[in-house]
């Protein structure tokens, strides 16, 4: 049984956004930190935050930097007490600065000081202001007031998506700010009911809160292994696998359906949602025999291509945008004949911009005509129409790539389903059902997180030779996976019977 805690924890204002979005979460970050797990993504999230961060206070006007650190708040209050005393033209603004009230710290990106009071700067590195920003304002906002300042005007300082990288190291106007003050004026009222709520909880037993949806929302829950861990197994199949069906699945929830395989189908709407339910039930995959005539009639000579990217917060190369997905690897096979092939890749590991060496080598292997096939169009179109912007000269040629743009995902979400696909027709969850064999998990790379995260790795100048070698062996066999799968799901299964499944019936 969970214990408590002699004394009650002292809040952050990241622990009192914690515990908006779960108890039981702000009680295991106090009581279990051991039982959090990060994802890789996550964390690359959490360091892009930084980078931006710390770039920020530049594009701010630069100021007074309260250095001492989280272990050590005592320090961090004192620090920012003695830069308050000075006078205002001495310590216009600050940054991190460090307040406490009522048993709850926080530390403010930039606190500027005005004649008429201070205005309080949050920096988030996302692309537009969103609710729990407003949230986390207001606390900072409550605690700075508690603690003496005149908190006259709150500002959200975000990555403004329209700025475009042009000359190196010229980032003004990557920051866009938004005045808030109205949005948490409005939510201040409510702080002191939540942080005396929140030191309850902080103070008491573990909260018996079971994994749901509030676990992803606002934030993935780093503690989301360790909760699962002690629950019951769940049903293969969840109805919360269908796909786009948030009211859906919540009304069947409702009802007590937890089983996709016992939904009865006058319970979902018509279309591809019951043939979801059904393909589940029965364990036959729905394979429409329009499907192979409509692959067998796509013209020759055929190119099947697929696209890595990258992107970044703060662009890296002149010419691109804040979150753009930058192509830097490529793979091609093409098809002149039926069966025959060659195959052809990109990958520049350098560390410069692969832009413009990436859009002349495309456009040298794909030539000027025939079908280029993709899977999920939109991840090269986009690519394509930003190089084209970027290379006046190229641009023609470019375009003319995207309208040749031939869209595999669409044929296959019309006219086949396995249940083993769970509600997703991304290529790597159809792939295995098709041509177990091609399976991405025996890559050293096998999803586009690894990719982009290979990627960065072997264009760090501190990754020796050897490593880098290796990445780019274990890059280019994924992106020639995704090649190799399309080339493979041109010859679709004939529909086959999967282990028999238990029929619908009404919940339990
Ligand atoms: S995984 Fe879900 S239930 Fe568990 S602490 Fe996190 S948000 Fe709460």
């Amino acid at each position: 049984m969970a214990g408590t805690s002699a004394t009650t924890p002292r809040l952050s204002k990241s622990r009192v956004q914690s515990g908006r979005q779960c108890h039981k979460r702000l009680w295991l970050e106090l009581h279990r930190r051991d039982a959090a797990q990060w994802s890789e993504a996550a964390q690359a999230v959490l360091d892009a935050g930084t980078q931006f961060g710390e770039l920020a206070r530049e594009l701010l006007g630069g100021g007074v930097l309260i250095e001492a650190d989280h272990l050590h708040v005592d320090d961090a209050l004192a620090e920012t007490a003695a830069a308050l005393a000075l006078p205002r033209r001495q310590a216009p603004r600050l940054f991190e600065a460090a307040f406490s009230h009522r048993g709850v710290r926080v530390r403010v990106d930039a606190l500027e000081r005005g004649r008429r009071g201070d205005t309080l700067v949050e920096v988030k590195s996302t692309a537009s202001v969103k609710d729990e920003h407003l949230w986390d304002c207001a606390i900072q906002t409550w605690v700075a007031r508690g603690a003496g300042r005149a908190i006259a005007k709150v500002v959200l300082a975000h990555v403004d998506t329209a700025f475009v990288y042009q000359t190196p190291g010229d980032y003004r106007g990557l920051l866009h700010r938004v005045d808030i003050t109205a949005e948490v004026e409005a939510r201040l009222p409510e702080i002191p009911r939540l942080v005396a709520e929140l030191k309850r909880v902080a103070a008491g037993p573990m909260p018996a809160i079971a994994t749901g949806a509030h676990c992803a929302q606002p934030y993935d829950c780093p503690f989301f292994e360790h909760c699962r861990a002690a629950e019951p197994p769940g049903p293969e199949y969840p109805v919360d696998l269908l796909p786009h069906a948030v009211g859906v699945i919540a009304r069947l929830l409702a009802a007590g359906y937890t089983d996709l395989r016992k939904v009865p189908t006058s319970a979902l709407p018509p279309g591809r949602l019951q043939r979801i339910a059904r393909v589940t039930r029965t364990g036959r995959a729905h394979v429409s025999p329009k499907l192979p005539r409509l692959l067998a009639a796509i013209a020759y000579p055929r190119y099947y291509l697929d696209f890595e990217t990258v992107s970044f917060v703060v662009p890296r190369w002149p010419g691109t945008r804040p979150f753009q997905p930058v192509p830097f690897q490529f793979s091609c096979h093409v098809e002149q004949r039926p069966g025959e092939l060659a195959h052809a890749d990109f990958l520049d590991l350098s560390g410069a911009s692969p832009l413009r060496a990436f859009a002349e080598c495309l456009l040298a292997t794909l030539g000027t005509h025939g079908p280029v096939l993709v899977w999920n169009r939109g991840f090269e179109a986009a690519p394509l129409r930003d190089l084209a912007a970027l290379f006046p000269d190229l641009a023609d040629a470019l375009l003319g790539v995207a309208e040749r743009l031939l869209d595999l995902l669409p044929l296959y979400r019309a006219h086949y389903y396995h249940r083993d696909m769970r509600g997703s027709w991304s290529i790597k969850r159809v792939l295995p059902t098709v041509a177990p064999e091609l399976a991405y998990d025996e890559l050293a790379i096998g999803d586009g997180n690894a990719a982009q995260a290979g990627y960065l790795e072997a264009i760090d100048a501190a990754t020796p030779p050897q490593r880098r070698a290796a990445l780019h062996a274990e890059l280019s066999a994924y992106c020639r996976r995704d090649t190799e799968a399309m080339l493979r799901l041109m010859t679709p299964p004939a529909p086959r019977r999967a282990p028999r499944a238990a029929g619908a019936s009404p919940p339990a």
